[in-house]
């Protein structure tokens, strides 16, 4: 089945920035959304499309591969599930879209209902051997948590929030302004339908109290930098007493100082001796499993790649283990003493005056040189 293109479904332009998607996105949902058409199957799968457009076109890396090789860049069945990550950022919109559509600016929680606590964001570094072996971490999180003394009330003990009288608890009042009504946010409770006469002390009536919160958050191996982690509820808390929003731990991982990771690939830089390069040899090579023995063949130059298969990172999304491409880079030998220059330069001695057998990159070169020269004069 041939799939319709992001851009048609959501009816913008291949130039349409954020703002653009994010207002069409809101016109398809409203139109569309379940909710709104129960038992509406060509509805449902509509809304269905137009999330999916909607998840791509604003990530900015699965735009530019969908732009670049079309639904197959950014198929959704690759991979995606594992632990929220991915498949998850459904209903990660969920909170960012859809909470001014359908909760009248107070979150998932609907009209009249207590307001839902903000998300919030988390940076973690973590060393490249933890980002791919996975771990367990602690971290502090300062946020807004509910206050204990009065359960998140914002009433001192004892009392309750009571209904407020001048909206009936609805947290909105109609005002007639000339010839129109209009609806307002109710002045008395704030719209939040509730009042408190006697506000707890610790709060002052806010039901939700500054605190550094310590959680355990559990790194699945083979995340890279990017990578969200969701903790659902471990956001701040919600004003009084509403529901809290939801952690999103950010991973970063650090610069080793041997391997750069690549996707999935890992790099390092092997040095080898100049002898070694020549006859050929064999050295150990480190692995983040461990040191593993590299052969070095004979006539080895800089910049030769060495693949050791299964040695790079097993992807957070699944699939099959990368590999480590170790580069090698000939060093030229320091500091050597009477005896080695005499052997040095009686090799000189033996090799080809135009040493085109024993360096034949070096001979073509000059020989290019020379035919570059001869083409100026000419
Ligand atoms: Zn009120
Ligand atoms: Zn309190």
């Amino acid at each position: 089945m041939s799939k319709r293109d992001y851009y048609e479904i959501l009816g913008v332009g291949k130039s349409a920035d954020e703002k653009d998607i994010k207002k069409a996105y809101r016109r398809e949902a409203m139109k569309y959304h379940p909710d709104r058409n129960p038992d509406d199957p060509k509805a449902e799968e509509k809304f269905k499309d137009a999330t999916e457009a909607y998840d791509v076109l604003m990530d900015r890396e699965k735009r530019q591969a969908y732009d670049q090789f079309g639904h197959a860049g950014v198929d959704p069945n690759m991979g995606g599930g594992a632990g929220g990550f991915g498949g998850g950022s459904f209903s990660d919109i969920f909170g960012d879209v859809f909470g001014d559509i359908f909760g009248g600016g107070g979150g998932r929680g609907g009209r009249g209902g207590p307001q839902r606590g903000s998300d919030l964001r988390y940076t973690l570094d973590i060393s490249l051997e933890n980002a791919v072996k996975g771990t367990t971490v602690e971290i502090r999180v300062p946020s807004l948590s509910n206050c204990e003394t009065c359960d998140g009330s914002g009433a001192k003990k004892g009392s309750s929030p009571e209904t407020c009288t001048t909206c009936g608890g609805v947290g909105q009042v109609r005002m007639q302004q000339g010839l129109f009504q209009v609806q307002q946010t109710c002045p008395a409770c704030r719209g939040q339908g509730q009042t408190i006469s006697d506000p707890c002390n610790t709060c002052h009536g806010q039901g939700r109290v500054e605190k550094t919160r310590t959680l355990s958050v559990k790194v699945p191996p083979g995340v890279d930098t990017g990578d969200r982690i969701r903790l659902s509820g471990e956001g701040e808390a919600g004003p009084h007493g509403g529901p809290a929003g939801d952690l999103f731990v950010q991973m970063s991982v650090k610069q080793h100082p041997i391997f750069e990771r690549d996707g999935k690939n890992l790099y390092c830089e092997v040095p080898i001796t100049f002898v070694d390069a020549a006859l050929g040899g064999e050295l150990e090579v480190p692995t983040l499993d461990g040191r593993v023995k590299l052969k070095i063949p004979a006539e080895t130059q800089t910049g030769k790649l060495f693949r050791l298969r299964g040695k790079g990172v097993k992807p957070v999304r699944g699939g099959s283990v990368g590999d480590l491409l170790c580069r090698a880079v000939v060093e030229t030998p320091v500091n050597l003493n009477k005896r080695q220059k005499e052997l040095l330069e009686e090799l000189a001695e033996t090799l080809g005056k135009d040493g085109k057998r024993q360096s034949p990159r070096q001979h073509s070169w000059f020989e290019g040189v020379k035919n570059f020269f001869d083409d100026m004069t000419s």
